[in-house]
């Protein structure tokens, strides 16, 4: 098959594109560079382009002969969300909409979509299975959110098949230590500690240790990107006309701010220091997945199940790339 991935230059995007090559799938990458990174793929795969130039995408679509896309390319800070919700909405939304415009002008109707579990919001169970209600609290949600009823909207119109992925905590690093984790600002709890170890940075803020938690900090789901890039390439193969995939995915196991720092703290044989900050707003106790739907629809399951492991592919990755990708 001949596979788009926009935001293929990203994290979660650039572990997509390995696996899709060495399953045999033609690879084209569609990344504006802003968040992504060169070194992350191959230069002769890579077009530099924005999710707005729609013309772009159209020629891109059909002199590739494109037979399905997969969407990463987003904007995906929180924080920044609420700050600057303008930049989400048009990247986010508008950006997605003129993909799928773009793909409806050139008759390609299979999409996998990054989604999150930030749609979500403050769920009311855990683990969080697909019924839960999506209520988001932030813009960043919301704009995810809209594009699953976007998707929606054109599979029920256009017959289109589709899967949205919602991923709990992408983590990790490839197995060799050449692809990983890169964002500036780094905002995320694995690779900011990881920099602690490797004296980047003097301690690690504990943001909260007052939730109605067993130790007081908040529970996440980590999940492995290479993880994450097999139940992507599980959902391509099963994406037929007609097709509506809304999945969860994580491992449907929790760690606590403090087990993520001690599992950091074995791995690494560093103390690395932790100070209790405050809260960080928007951030809701516990995010556990229930992925049970995606084991059985997918026919797939984590690797990686535990967050040491997880912890030592990051940590070859951060020790052999202390400043990322470096560009
Ligand atoms: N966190 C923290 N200190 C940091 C960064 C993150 O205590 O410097 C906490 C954060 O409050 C959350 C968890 O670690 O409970 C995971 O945060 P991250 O930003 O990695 O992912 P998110 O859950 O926001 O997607």
């Amino acid at each position: 098959m001949n596979v788009l991935v926009t935001g293929g230059a990203g994290y979660v995007g650039s572990f997509s594109v390995r696996l899709l090559e060495r399953s045999g799938h033609g690879v084209w990458v569609y990344d504006n560079l802003s968040k992504g990174h060169r070194g992350a793929v191959a230069e002769d795969r890579l077009i530099v382009g924005d999710l707005k130039d729609r013309q772009l995408l159209e020629k891109v679509l059909r002199d590739n002969q494109i037979d399905a896309v997969m969407h990463f390319a987003a904007l995906a800070y929180v924080g920044e969300s609420v700050e600057h919700p303008a930049a989400y909405y048009e990247n986010n939304v508008v950006g997605t909409l003129s993909l799928l415009e773009a793909m409806r002008a050139v008759g390609v109707g299979r999409i996998v979509f990054s989604s999150t579990c930030a749609t979500y919001g403050e769920p009311t169970e855990a683990p969080i299975t697909e019924n839960e209600k999506q209520q988001p609290i932030n813009p960043y949600g919301f704009t995810k959110l809209v594009i699953e009823r976007a998707l929606a909207d054109y599979a029920n119109a256009y017959g289109w098949g589709y899967a949205a992925l919602r991923y709990f905590n992408a983590a990790g690093a490839s197995a060799e230590g050449e692809i990983g984790e890169d964002h500036q600002p780094e905002t995320h709890l694995i690779p900011i500690i990881l920099q602690v170890a490797l004296g980047q940075r003097q301690h690690v803020s504990v943001f909260g240790d007052d939730y109605p938690t067993p130790d007081g900090t908040c529970i996440r789901d980590y999940i492995h990107v290479d993880d994450l890039a097999t139940a992507h390439l599980a959902a391509l193969d099963r994406l037929d006309s007609g097709t509506e995939m809304k999945l969860n995915l994580g491992t449907g196991q929790g760690a606590s701010v403090h087990e993520v720092i001690e599992a950091c703290r074995r791995v690494t044989g560093h103390p690395i220091p932790t100070e209790v900050s405050e809260r960080r707003p928007g951030d809701p106790p516990t995010l556990v997945a229930d992925a049970s739907l995606a084991r059985q629809t997918l026919d797939w399951q984590p690797e990686y199940t535990d967050v040491e492991s997880i912890v030592e592919s990051a940590w070859r990755w951060h020790q052999s790339h202390p400043n990322g990708f470096g560009d």
